[in-house]
């Protein structure tokens, strides 16, 4: 199949309301779309993304869909211009139907330049299959359909920055959870490039959860690793570390969003924006 300006850009794929579906389909009330948006969880530090799309009213929608979730975003209305503003992105929206260069183009020069890691989601039309495998064959991380659900396309970029994270903490031992870097060999934990100042025997307790980021981590675990056994006393020094942790970590220690209690099980650092829903 060729790729043409025209079948990229056909007028009734891209409906003037993205939130049509959420609308619809939600039934009573008419801002529903509105209460979806709200839902979304902000991210504790800001990501930049990139749309590459010559379609005003459809970068419109996605600016709209993304900013209403925390994201930064920048745009760009050709291939070139896109090109010229990847310096500090975390991720690229990128449309293939450009008008200068294709977006198959400017995944390659992205891939073949500074920024082979860097996440890039392909804005595709509903039946274009082939322009769906070319884009992963040349390194796109996925692509998402138009006209757009506002939900899956954030969640199509949650896992996209997601996965980027975990290939980046498994080359350089640091894991992110929410602001936190936490390096899983020495618990060194900092908060948005600040050290956080942990005792040495709460470094050993953050890292051994670091290591396991998002799963839970039995008590006796803890308890036997941290002092060599696993008494009812080590169990209450235990959550007395917790709490210290907490107060260092959480905004409200009371009402901890990383560092979660497994009730009869033991401890949990998750990154809220991508705990399972
Ligand atoms: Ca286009």
């Amino acid at each position: 199949m060729r790729l043409t300006h025209g079948n990229l850009l056909a007028a009734r794929d891209f409906p003037v309301n993205l939130f049509h579906k959420a609308n619809t389909s939600a039934g009573s009330g008419p801002n529903k779309g509105e209460t979806i948006l709200a839902s979304v969880r902000k991210p504790d530090s800001p990501r930049t993304i990139l749309l590459v799309e010559d379609s005003e009213p459809v970068r419109a929608a996605l600016r709209a869909a993304l900013e209403a979730a925390h994201y930064t975003v920048r745009e760009a209305a050709t291939g070139e211009g896109g090109l010229t503003q990847t310096a500090g992105v975390d991720l690229i929206l990128l449309d293939i139907g450009l008008p200068d260069i294709s977006g198959f183009d400017v995944l390659e020069r992205l891939r073949g330049g500074q920024h082979s890691n860097l996440p890039v989601i392909i804005l595709s039309g509903r039946e274009e299959v082939d322009v769906k495998i070319r884009a992963l064959d040349l390194g796109a991380d996925d692509y998402v359909t138009k006209p757009f659900d506002p939900g899956e396309l954030l969640a199509r970029v949650r896992a996209a920055l997601r996965r980027q994270q975990e290939a980046a903490a498994a080359s350089n031992g640091v894991v992110q959870v929410g602001p936190f870097q936490i390096d899983i060999t020495t618990g060194d934990t900092r908060r948005e490039d600040r050290p956080v100042r942990l005792s040495p025997m709460e470094a050993r307790f953050v890292k051994m959860l670091a290591q396991r980021s998002g799963q839970p981590v039995g008590t006796r675990q803890l308890t036997e690793t941290l002092w060599g056994y696993d008494t009812a006393e080590q169990r209450q020094a235990l959550r007395v570390l917790a709490r210290k942790v907490r107060c260092k970590l959480e905004k409200d220690p009371d009402a901890p969003r990383f560092l979660l209690t497994e009730p009869r099980l033991g401890y949990r650092l998750v990154d809220p924006e991508f705990a399972s829903n």
